[in-house]
């Protein structure tokens, strides 16, 4: 649509909601830490019962039948929400906690097109209130991001999208991208990150690929991604154009360093299928997390390390937060 037209990012958009869904996570490895480190056997079994009897937290996935009825409700919703900052934030809300992480940010993306300055919206997508405007908190460190790049793990590439793409998919697809910026640093510690990303319509070569009519097609109607040519230098992932983050995650991961699916269960981004779960709260299986299986007898962090010893896990460095990657939007 239109001529040729360049954008740079806004600011990254996540902490404070990731942060509010920490809460039951760190609450949880306390009371395991507890047990690991007091506990004789017969009382670390005790413990261990009284925690699995606990409500469901968000280390526990939703089974698919509560979360697909959540999904439906919401798309029922959604068709109907009156077109105001208040009321795509409340249903943005809904959804977070009903297990639509992807889905509460659609609506909070149009909340904040009807009103930049919605309070709940902005302190629900982890902005901050500063002098300067609506900032995210924490800082990035330039020392620690300049090795990143030098290890090569600022990773720059074309999305194509094979269709005519309007300004509003490319807005939504910018959002999706920050938060896919900020997931990937989160998940490896802070050492990959996307540091250019450029995003073309009407074009059929990119290391992203959104095929022809699969522009606006959700998750739930066939608009996943998957990864062609996993852990080789010229991996591509075939996308939907509105397809979850985690999975787009889950897809880079699988082309960065070639991990297998891990669907016999191992809480593990790589198993999927994690609902509920919301995104900050997923990891990649270490030595201690792995759930061996012959076809996945290694753990994801023991796998990365060995096709890249330079990785570190855990990584004690201070990484900050992730430095915003530059988008730029070649709308044809
Ligand atoms: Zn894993
Ligand atoms: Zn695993």
């Amino acid at each position: 649509m239109g001529g040729s037209e360049c954008r740079l990012t806004g600011p990254d958009l996540d902490e404070i909601a990731y942060r509010t869904s920490l809460e039951p996570l760190a609450r949880q490895n306390r009371l395991r830490e507890l047990v690991l480190a007091t506990a004789s056997f017969a009382m670390m079994a005790a413990l261990a019962l009284s925690v699995a009897a606990q409500p469901r937290t968000a280390l526990q996935p939703m089974p698919a039948q509560e979360w697909f009825n959540n999904y439906k409700t919401y798309l029922s919703r959604a068709a109907r929400v009156e077109k105001s900052a208040e009321a795509h934030y409340r249903l943005g809300r809904w959804a977070w906690e009903h297990g639509l992480e992807d889905e509460a940010w659609e609506q909070w993306v149009k909340a904040l097109a009807a009103d930049p300055d919605h309070l709940e919206t902005r302190k629900a997508t982890g902005f901050v209130d500063t002098e300067g405007g609506w900032e995210r908190p924490g800082q990035v460190n330039p020392e620690w991001v300049s090795q990143v790049d030098a290890a090569g793990r600022g990773l720059s590439f074309t999305v194509a999208i094979e269709d005519d793409a309007s300004a509003a998919f490319f807005d939504e697809l910018s959002w999706r991208l920050r938060r896919l910026n900020w997931f990937l640093w989160k998940i490896t510690e802070g050492q990959v990150y996307l540091k250019e990303v450029k995003v073309v319509d009407l074009s059929t070569t990119g290391r992203f690929v959104v095929p022809a009519g699969q522009l606006d097609v959700p998750v739930m109607a066939g608009g996943g991604a998957s990864c062609a040519n996993p852990g080789r230098p010229d991996w591509r992932v075939i996308s939907g154009g509105r397809c979850y983050v985690r999975i787009l995650g889950h897809e880079m991961l699988h082309g960065l360093f070639g991990l297998p699916d891990e669907r016999h269960g191992c809480y593990c981004l790589m198993q999927g299928g994690l609902y509920g779960i919301k995104t900050p709260d997923l990891r990649l299986c270490d030595a201690e997390y792995h759930r061996p299986d012959p076809s996945a007898p290694e753990s994801c962090w023991s796998i990365i390390q060995r096709r890249d010893p330079s990785m570190t896990h855990p990584n004690p460095a201070d990484y900050g937060r992730a430095p915003e990657v530059k988008i730029e939007v070649v709308d044809r």
